[in-house]
């Protein structure tokens, strides 16, 4: 079975969505095998999001994801993260597929309400990165 990094993005937390969010994943065959609510620090966001490091967008991303509490959680099911990646839906909400979550719940290209793993490698390292919030 494959597992997938899931964040659930202040936006969407402050927005009340998580159950909503939850109910579609579950829906959609996947488990929730960890699940917790944390304020993430900033050596944590610029560490997850260190592909970025050199766009224009990366402190706003950063101050974004520390800026309240998220949901981060681990999703498991067969073909987990590309499962995962299609219910999520295009980054910027206005080009999201009707009925993915980004689309349902997303604000804009930047509260965009949910962040998944996009490749098995990026999955590990996320995971590897979150595992301790997790303890
Ligand atoms: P995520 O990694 O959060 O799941 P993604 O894989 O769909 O999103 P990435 O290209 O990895 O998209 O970008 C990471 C995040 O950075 C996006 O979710 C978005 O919130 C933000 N972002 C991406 N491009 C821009 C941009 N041009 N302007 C502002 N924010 C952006
Ligand atoms: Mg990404």
């Amino acid at each position: 079975m494959e597992k997938t990094l899931c964040i659930i993005k202040p936006d969407a937390v402050k927005n009340s969505f998580v159950e909503e969010i939850n109910k579609s994943i579950k829906s959609n065959g996947l488990e929730i095998i960890n699940s917790k609510q944390i304020q993430l620090s900033k050596k944590i966001a610029e560490d997850f999001y260190s592909e970025h490091a050199e766009r224009p967008f990366f402190s706003e991303l950063v101050e974004f994801m520390t800026s309240d509490f998220s949901v981060v959680q681990i999703l498991q099911g067969e073909d987990a993260i590309s499962t995962y990646r299609k219910l999520m839906g295009a980054t910027n909400p206005e080009e999201a597929e009707e009925g993915t979550l980004r689309a349902r719940f997303a604000e804009s290209l930047s509260k965009n309400a949910v962040h998944g793993s996009d490749s098995a490698d990026s999955a590990i390292r996320e995971i590897d990165i979150m595992s301790k919030i997790f303890d």
